[in-house]
């Protein structure tokens, strides 16, 4: 029989847990070490705690700080703003790179804490955003509560810059060129390229060590992505990636690569005898992937399956119906 897909309730349910996961996590982070660019400009990192990580990168300049991903949280939004206060300049732009909740849901106390910093963000991250067409926002506010913003105070944060596919902008003398890519680890991933310091701020497009989120990627326009970075970009400094430890391109987009294609290959795969995925192909996929990626563990071993299998879910639906 074919795989049955998740329900949106089961969804919700699976989101919830992995926030409660998140919130009983260890407190641990990776350390911060800075990347001199010269000329006044110096990029940091703040990771926030596993499981489920997520990064808020540091641009200081040479007047203030630019901050790309504003954190899940309230909590760890202000454990982020602690560190660019160390800084001691103000924020003065902050970027929401993915319309995903771990990216805006502290952005209400950065703007609380700066006032006057832009925000800026791709035109379907602010819908996104503005209307929570997907339930994100509402099902993090029931499970984190005083800690996450309501819908209300979403709406009074919301990006006021949008920005497009390869528009270039000027902050504090620094070149920012935005690349703005649909159907990958979400609906759309705005990355952040300084051209002048070859450096990649890649986003939730250019990440391996975490399980993938699905639902809205189209594998082989993915794949495209990472073949043109690849081509374009391989020779760059660094990339910084939305999850996870930053690092030379070449490794880092391999070892993107290589998941997607974990994932496509099963699926055709057993899509290939009788254009199914049944129930049996789908659990030993699902191993096959654990498997091969044991470290991808910031979301706790039952629930991480749960997410693999919707994820094959989805992409035998995507696949099956090309
Ligand atoms: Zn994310």
């Amino acid at each position: 029989m074919p795989v049955k897909h998740p329900s949106s309730s089961k969804f919700r349910i699976l989101l919830m847990s992995i926030m409660t996961v998140l919130f009983v996590g260890i407190m641990t982070s990776l350390p911060a070490s800075a990347l001199e660019l010269g000329g006044g400009y110096t990029i940091r990192t703040y990771a926030s705690p596993d499981p489920d990580s997520v990064n808020s990168h540091f641009i200081e300049t040479p007047g203030g700080v630019i901050v790309i991903s504003a954190q899940r949280t309230f909590s760890e939004a202000n454990r982020a703003i602690a560190r660019v206060e160390r800084i001691g300049k103000p924020v003065i732009a902050i970027v929401i790179p993915v319309p995903h909740t771990d990216h805006f849901g502290g952005l209400t106390r950065w703007k609380d804490a700066w006032p006057d910093a832009d925000i800026l963000a791709a035109e379907a991250t602010i819908t996104s955003m503005r209307t929570d067409g997907e339930g994100y926002i509402a099902s993090r506010k029931d499970a984190l509560r005083d800690d996450f913003p309501s819908q209300a105070e979403v709406l009074a944060a919301l990006p006021n810059i949008v920005v497009t596919d390869g528009q270039e902008i000027d902050v504090d003398g620094l070149s920012m060129r935005f690349h703005d890519l649909p159907s990958n680890n979400a609906p759309t991933n705005t990355m952040v390229e300084l051209p002048d310091h070859d450096v990649l701020f890649a986003s939730e497009v250019v990440e391996d060590g975490i399980t993938l989120f699905l639902k809205d990627a189209d594998l082989d326009v993915w794949l495209d992505q990472l073949d043109a970075l690849e081509a374009d970009l391989a020779d760059y400094r660094v990339f910084y990636p939305a999850h996870g430890s930053p690092g030379a391109p070449g490794p880092l987009i391999a070892a993107a690569k290589a998941h997607l294609e974990f994932y496509r290959d099963g699926i055709d795969a057993a899509l290939a005898d009788d254009g199914i995925v049944d129930e049996r192909e789908t659990a030993d996929l699902v191993a096959r992937i654990e498997a091969a990626y044991p470290d991808h563990a910031q979301v706790a071993r039952l629930l991480r399956s749960d997410l693999i299998a919707a994820n094959i879910g989805w992409q035998t639906e995507r696949r099956s119906a090309e």
